[in-house]
């Protein structure tokens, strides 16, 4: 069994015996309930290409199932089955209504022409639909690793030549472009909702203290691995609202540096347009690729791959708070002796949430029709200018133009996306967090989250009734 898997099933494990949850209930919470493994041609050129794909739906407990689709060349059912368990446990934990799923396509993006993508995204979306294996009800698709807005576009546009006149067609998958009834604030909402759950534990003074920091983000020094969807959304939210101190970045390219902190929209403006951070004045490159991870600072943000701290490396580690923006980043040597050393470890069944979140809103969005805010917001405002005039009749006073402006202005979609994730990843941080105080053998926040939601989950069940 792969390594990533193994260290789910012992994430499951360790957090069962703390739960008394019936053992036959707990290996049907653990297994995954519908694997499907598919091989199918594409024309390239004057050649074919036969492409080995998979989805996986972890858990049928509640639908429709949910999760990303992954390119990449590593990709395999081991990896794909992980991240779907993953992905159940995940749901649970931020309450968003569905059962986990994964796709993995083992292609290297990179090396495809976008036509070339557009070819192996339709046929991969036409075989999901041979064998119902999606749609809006059934089973979601979203962005993961190698994929994004783009992709989805080409999902729904498939899901839609098959599917005339479905009222619903277009929650068949989330992540869309905003043009293409897609949700404002979707892309950036895992690295959101990184910060977000980042920011409440940092606040904690009793954490802070055992680590020898002072409460708040204000000044603290990070590094990030990974500067794509994730990483460098989260790099410029800590940066820009968190007000904290990147000092390193790592991506294919290298390692680079800046102790003083690094403007990071001016990097990331410079690397879309040059496709590389090689030349950006604002930093140094570090001799290694992995260099920057082993920097001394105050929170490591893996946001690249599974694996990527490991027993080879883990001893170099020197930062305080590790952020999990990535799934499965640590392998269980470097989670024991990480957590044992007495770094503080945000896992990724909490902190990446924020991404299907959002999907989920894009998803309530699809099916009600109507665009957050547009019923309310004139309304909103006009009640809020009336409330301004009669303040200012009662008191005499007049309240400055700016602050008024701000005061009556109603919420947009993207006010209402981010209040909503930001309530979610609030409210769920407390839940997990109240789990690892109260209860005495629990010293791990890994540990506490899967306790949340193995308990969320056989709730479910015992109310279908299908367990007594
Ligand atoms: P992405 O493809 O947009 O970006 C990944 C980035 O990591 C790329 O820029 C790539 O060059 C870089 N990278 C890969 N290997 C690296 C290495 N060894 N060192 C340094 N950089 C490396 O992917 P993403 O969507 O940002 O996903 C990143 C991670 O977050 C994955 O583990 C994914 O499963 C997880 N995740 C993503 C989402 C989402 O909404 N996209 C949600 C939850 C979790």
């Amino acid at each position: 069994m792969s390594e990533f898997l193994k260290s789910v099933y012992r994430s499951f494990d360790k957090a069962a015996q703390f739960t008394n949850i019936h053992k036959g209930l707990l290996e049907q919470i653990r297994v995954s309930n519908a694997v499907y493994r598919i091989n199918f041609p594409v024309r390239f050129g004057n050649s074919y290409r036969v492409i080995e794909a998979y989805r996986v739906q972890h858990s049928h407990h509640r639908l429709p199932t949910k999760g990303g689709i992954r390119y990449s060349p590593t990709v395999n059912q081991e990896e794909v089955e992980a991240l779907a368990a993953l992905m159940t446990y995940k749901c649970a934990i931020v309450d968003v209504p569905f059962g986990g799923a994964k796709g993995g396509v083992k292609i290297n993006p990179r090396e495809l022409s976008d036509k070339q993508l557009e070819r192996v995204t339709r046929r991969y979306t036409m075989e999901l639909l041979r064998r119902n294996f999606i749609g809006p009800a059934i089973d979601v698709p979203a962005p993961d690793y190698g994929t994004g807005p783009k992709v989805m576009a080409w999902i729904l546009d498939t899901y839609m030549t098959f599917k005339i006149g479905e009222l619903n067609a277009a929650a068949c998958v989330t992540g869309k472009p905003v043009a293409q009834q897609g949700i404002r604030g979707r892309k950036e909402a895992t690295g959101r909702g990184v910060y977000y759950g980042l920011r409440e534990y940092m606040q904690l003074k009793s954490e802070m203290k055992r680590l020898g920091l002072t409460p708040g983000t204000k000044g603290k020094t990070v590094v990030v691995q990974g500067l794509g969807n994730v990483g460098s959304h989260f790099a410029r939210i800590a940066h820009e609202e968190g007000e904290m101190k990147i000092i390193g970045v790592v991506e294919m390219e290298g390692s680079f540096y800046n102790p003083d902190g690094i403007d990071i929209p001016a990097l990331l403006r410079y690397r879309k347009e040059k496709g590389t951070i090689e030349g950006f004045e604002g930093v140094q490159k570090l001799p290694k690729q992995d260099d920057a991870l082993y920097l001394e600072c105050d929170v490591l943000v893996p946001a690249a791959l599974e694996g990527v701290i490991h027993s080879g490396n883990m001893k170099k580690i020197k930062a305080k708070i590790i952020a999990e923006a990535a799934n499965g980043p640590l392998t269980m040597e470097a989670d024991d002796f990480l957590t044992k050393k007495g770094v503080a470890i945000l896992p990724d069944v909490y902190l990446n949430a924020g991404g299907v979140t959002v999907s989920y809103f894009e998803w309530l969005k699809n099916i009600s029709h109507v665009r957050f805010g547009r019923l309310e917001k004139r309304f909103q405002e006009q009640h809020s200018g009336q409330m301004i005039d009669l303040i200012e009749e009662i008191t005499g006073k007049r309240v400055t133009k700016r602050d008024k402006q701000f005061i009556i202005k109603g919420a947009d979609e993207i006010d209402i996306v981010r209040s909503g994730l930001e309530e979610t990843m609030v409210t769920a941080f407390y839940q997990v967090y109240e789990v690892f105080k109260r209860r005495k053998h629990v010293n791990d926040l890994r540990t506490a989250a899967f306790i949340t939601a193995l308990q969320k989950i056989a709730n479910d069940y015992l109310a279908l009734r299908i367990f007594p």
